[in-house]
């Protein structure tokens, strides 16, 4: 393990099994998360110290606010929603009930408020997963199909470019993106990893267009500048960070979720905040996470 970056702070004592998918709700100044696989809902409101949490009946990938209030869910096995004030959970589809080795990953919303979310072989074996796109409608649509394990999701700025991992291939992969018609085209490659710096895992695209990925078993989070080039790596006291998020007053503040489902006791010992909650404040600022439309 390379040195600890001072710039990272011990943020909150989460714990989490497999802590993944943070959201930043500004108009609360919360940070929402899940654990995939207590599994639950979390959030935690800095300022005050608050935390909730709501329990679900199968593993969450991810989540999303609504506008109209509530979560919108990635669970094990379909998309559902969340009631948060009475902790009810409505299921709304399986978009792939043929394939039960998968379980729903990484998702988000785009700037247009359709919410995205992948799925994975549990086992990270077999290319079974898919990317799907929930519109306001409730209707998904298979986007991608082919894919391991179906992680990290961002938008450039401008709303041109989408940005998405499947992290058994060890690169970050960018689309052209129709915001209009939430339509993606022409995959390349926009960075890779490499084998020794872990796997990329959840991600995000600040206000300058640069990616922030989380490098599960790297103790790393990069920062790619806007032409795929390494601006900036941080080093973080635990091996398996899985996903940022920019938070804060003035959302510059970037918040990463762990793990430490999977580590062995030597790695623990090395690594004790292991499923913690770590802050780093930046010189940039977020776009904001937003809201699903549905
Ligand atoms: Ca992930």
């Amino acid at each position: 393990m390379e040195k600890q970056d001072p710039a990272v702070e011990f943020a909150f004592d989460a714990d989490d099994l497999l802590g993944e998918g943070p959201v930043w709700s500004a108009t609360e100044q919360a940070l929402y998360w899940v654990d995939i696989k207590y599994p639950r809902v979390r959030r935690w409101t800095p300022a005050t110290g608050e935390q909730a949490a709501w329990s679900v009946p199968e593993e969450i990938g991810s989540m999303a606010l609504r506008v109209q209030g509530g979560m919108v869910l990635a669970l094990q096995h379909g998309f559902a929603t969340l009631d948060l004030e009475d902790g009810t959970v409505t299921t709304l589809h399986d978009p792939e009930p043929d394939q039960a080795g998968n379980r729903f990953n990484d998702g988000k919303c785009d700037a247009q408020g359709r919410f995205w979310a992948g799925t994975m072989d549990e086992e990270e074996k077999v290319a079974s997963g898919s990317l799907y796109r929930l519109d306001a409608d409730l209707e998904s649509q298979r986007i991608v199909e082919g894919v391991i394990c179906s992680n990290g999701l961002g938008w450039s700025p401008d709303g041109g470019l989408m940005y998405y991992t499947d992290t058994r291939t060890h690169r970050i992969d960018v689309f052209d993106f129709d915001a209009a018609t939430g339509d993606i085209a022409n995959r390349r490659t926009f960075a890779e990893i490499p084998a020794d710096h872990g796997v990329p895992d959840g991600l995000t695209v600040d206000a300058e267009g640069a990616l922030w990925v989380a490098c599960w078993g790297g103790w790393r989070v990069i920062r790619f500048a806007p032409d795929g080039l390494v601006d900036r790596e941080v080093m973080m006291p635990v091996p398996q960070p899985t996903s940022c998020t920019f938070g804060g007053p003035s959302l510059s503040r970037l918040y990463v979720t762990s793990a430490k489902v999977g580590l062995d006791q030597a790695v623990l010992e090395r690594a004790p905040k292991s499923g913690c909650i770590f802050a780093i404040d930046t010189e940039t600022r977020g776009q904001g996470d937003h809201h699903f439309a549905g």
